[in-house]
């Protein structure tokens, strides 16, 4: 809280709404006369540091700048001289994308709603919203005025920029990720210009920008398409982990949104379903989550039973057989993102439809050697679009998640999880653990090229790359 206040006193004293690691003048304040002795240096603190949710990606920058406004932005960019920049969101990738010994952008202070457009019968509604708004705090705004995204992830802290750069994405096998709902978005390129981008004006960097990894500049703007809001009836069962995986397809298939979280070391996996439903206000039903709590019982049998597999999966058998499943319904938006108070460290995978359930049995398999595993593994469905790099590029997909508990070893999920995942033709999370380099990444993104020309042509010189985006493409680094 110290440090935050810090950070926050340091900010306020910029002018143009930029905030920089050194001392400013008030406006209209004078220049002090030269000192007639050398006057030591005042101490000045260091710029804040940065860390991301989960901890292991941490940084010293040399400078924050927090644009309040595209101007100020643009600004900020044609007086940035010298050294490497990126872009950071809400801290909430688990890969290094963000860490910089340059500048530090957040548009944290660039959030908000611009305008909704109500549409017609041919052309649903569509918001512009800045590109640093929350999800969450979108969904909410959003709601208010009687619309909603098709679709959210897991959290919904994360920037809108942030998850887009990403390929962010939610479950739902008609469903695709977040990125493929943009309409249009400005970007102001590492020199400060502006460019409008959609499908009409500059379609290829358009397919390359909306999943950028914060490469081709700072994405100030988006216009999202968005739909009516609509409420969701959701179903959480447990059932034997065979016996799920096998009707999983026709599950996805009859539901809006399905997935599954496999219980390691006890034979089951809960399943959840959402389903469209008519319902207004009074039809609002939504018990609190037991997620944490099944999380620290999956946790104590590991703790105490951990060495003897076999106890454990049938202590793990006995609770089980006595939990009844669960339902809810409310609002898309309360429904389809949690909270997430356990913090850990995550990889995901991407992998092509056909070859889901098959990675996820290996992925299963090559887990249960490791007896100190106990997080929920969760597997999703997500649609195909036509992002240069988003991982569903032009691929239906089923996605596979491993998570570690913050402060426990997760080597093993790079390690032993991404052989697994590469044997069935994954795409890595670019915002979750993986050691794919540009060797790999071009086999998986046949569009890698192209949008390495685009963002060359952007950034001839680099300035918006960092060591872990230059071994992706294939950069030499220093
Ligand atoms: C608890 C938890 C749950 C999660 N659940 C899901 C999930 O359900 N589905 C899923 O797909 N992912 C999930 N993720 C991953 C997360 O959505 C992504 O890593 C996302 O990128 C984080 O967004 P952020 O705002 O924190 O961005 P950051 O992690 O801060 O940045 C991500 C990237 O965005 C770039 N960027 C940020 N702002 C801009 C900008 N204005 N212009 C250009 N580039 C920019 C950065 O340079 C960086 O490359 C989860 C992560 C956590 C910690």
């Amino acid at each position: 809280m110290t440090a935050r206040r810090d950070w926050l006193k340091h900010t306020a004293a910029l002018g143009a709404g930029i905030a920089i690691g050194g001392p400013a003048l008030a406006q209209g304040q004078a220049l002090p006369a030269a000192p007639l002795k050398p006057q030591p240096q005042p101490q000045l603190p260091a710029p804040r540091a940065w860390q991301n949710w989960s901890g292991i990606q941490r940084c010293q920058p040399k400078a924050w700048l927090l644009p309040t406004d595209e101007a100020a932005l643009q600004q900020a960019l044609r007086d940035h001289k010298s050294g490497p920049l990126r872009c950071v969101g809400a801290g909430h990738s688990f890969s290094p994308l963000v860490p910089t010994e340059g500048t530090l952008v957040s548009l944290d202070q660039l959030s908000g709603i611009v305008a909704i457009d109500p549409g017609n019968s041919a052309q649903g509604p569509s918001v512009r919203v800045r590109a640093g708004t929350r999800i969450g705090m979108l969904a909410r705004a959003l709601n208010a005025q009687g619309l909603a995204l098709f679709n959210q992830p897991d959290i919904d802290v994360q920037t809108l920029a942030g998850a887009l750069a990403t390929g962010t994405h939610g479950t739902g096998q008609t469903l695709p990720a977040l990125h493929a709902e943009v309409l249009a978005l400005r970007l102001v390129s590492s020199e400060g210009e502006l460019l409008e981008l959609s499908a009409q004006q500059n379609p290829d960097l358009f397919d390359a920008a909306r999943v950028s990894l914060g490469t081709l500049g700072v994405i100030s703007e988006y216009t999202l398409k968005v739909r009516p809001r609509y409420q969701l009836r959701r179903r959480v069962w447990l059932e034997r982990t065979e016996a799920l995986l096998e009707q999983a397809p026709e599950l996805a298939a009859k539901h809006r949104h399905f997935e599954l979280y496999v219980l390691p070391f006890t034979g089951y996996s809960a399943a959840i379903t959402h389903t469209e439903v008519a319902g207004g206000a009074g039809d609002i039903s939504h018990p609190a989550s037991a997620d944490e709590d099944v999380l620290r019982d999956l946790q104590r049998l590991r703790d105490w039973l951990g060495r003897w597999p076999e106890l454990r999966r049938w202590t793990a058998a006995k609770l089980i057989a006595q939990t009844p499943a669960e339902s809810a319904q409310d609002w898309s938006w309360k429904l389809l993102s949690s909270s997430r108070p356990t913090r850990f460290n995550e990889s995901e995978y991407h992998l092509p439809r056909a070859a889901g359930i098959a990675c996820l049995k290996d992925i299963i398999k090559t887990l249960e050697q490791r007896n100190e595993v106990f997080f929920p593994i969760e597997f999703r469905f997500v649609r195909a679009d036509t992002a240069w790099l988003s991982p569903f590029y032009m691929r239906d997909s089923c996605s596979v998640a491993c998570h570690a508990l913050q402060g426990e070893a997760h080597d093993y999920l790079l390690k032993d999880l991404g052989p697994v995942y590469r044997r069935h033709g994954g795409r890595p999370h670019w915002g979750k653990l993986h050691d794919l380099g540009r060797a790999e990444l071009q086999t998986l993104y046949p569009k890698l090229a192209d949008f390495e020309a685009q963002r060359r042509q952007l950034d001839p010189q680099g300035r918006l790359l960092n060591p872990h985006v230059k071994a992706m493409l294939g950069l030499k680094n220093g």
